[in-house]
């Protein structure tokens, strides 16, 4: 009996993306330049795939994340698409509230999200027939139960997870194994990356995105870029 070799987890990431390139475009890929984006990033890339990849300079980025965008270009002779915040809306919220204000509040942290992030992505979505990200499940608590694909209604775009089954440890082998680049940051502690005022290293033991608004004790840790208006993480219905 002829064995059929096993599918890998990266075999299925590249079925995944070239089906959505070929069946569902326009096609978005948004990348916060984590480690799980450049799995995705390193997958479309070399694949050559019609995939668009984005991502959102909130203003706040660690040097060190922004410098990735330049590695990237340096690699794979690709330039990221990257959006801004309008700078009006930026302009008017720290005049009212002060350069800072998230740390006041959870309000006022969202309003800066929206601002900074929401609003962006939806510039970036529109147009598009479906929406890739490099969300994991075991990312964080409030991420468990993060579909592989869905409809998400808050932007009328399908939305595929293709990294939701992959571990922490699926990324960094597939990075290590790859020879993909990486936000630094990582090697000195932190496991989740946003802006920089936002963000500290891990303490061995915490969420993975206990680093993330650290100082916010009752809230999820999500920037509302995957949060409906009612707080759920979106998930309306899955689609094929
Ligand atoms: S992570 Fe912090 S600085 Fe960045 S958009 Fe959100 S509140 Fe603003």
């Amino acid at each position: 009996m002829v064995q059929v070799p096993e599918q890998t987890k990266s075999d299925v990431l590249l079925r995944t993306l070239t089906s959505v390139a070929r069946n569902h475009g326009p096609a978005t890929f948004s990348s916060s330049l984590s480690a799980e984006d450049m799995v995705v990033t390193d997958a479309i890339l070399s694949a050559g795939l019609d995939i668009e990849i984005f991502t959102i300079d909130t203003g706040r980025l660690h040097a060190d994340t922004i410098q990735l965008r330049d590695e990237i270009r340096r690699r794979y002779n690709y330039d990221v698409r990257v959006y801004t915040p309008d700078e009006d809306a930026v302009s008017n919220h720290v005049a009212r509230h002060g350069p800072n204000a998230f740390y006041a509040a959870p309000e006022l942290r969202r309003e800066c999200c929206r601002i900074r992030k929401v609003e962006p992505l939806k510039r970036a979505l529109s147009g598009k027939n479906a929406w890739i990200t490099g969300l994991r499940r075991d990312s964080a608590a409030s991420r468990v139960s993060v579909p592989l694909h869905e409809y998400d209604s808050n932007y009328a775009v399908l939305k595929f997870n293709p990294l939701a089954e992959w571990s922490e440890q699926d990324v960094w082998d597939y990075l290590h194994a790859h020879a993909v680049p990486y936000n630094r940051l990582y090697d000195q502690g932190y496991r989740s990356i946003g802006c920089a005022p936002c963000t500290r290293p891990s303490i061995p033991g915490e969420d993975p995105r206990a680093g993330r608004w650290w100082w916010e004790q009752t809230s999820a840790k999500e920037c509302g870029l995957h949060v409906a208006p009612d707080g759920r993480l979106v998930r309306a219905r899955e689609s094929a």
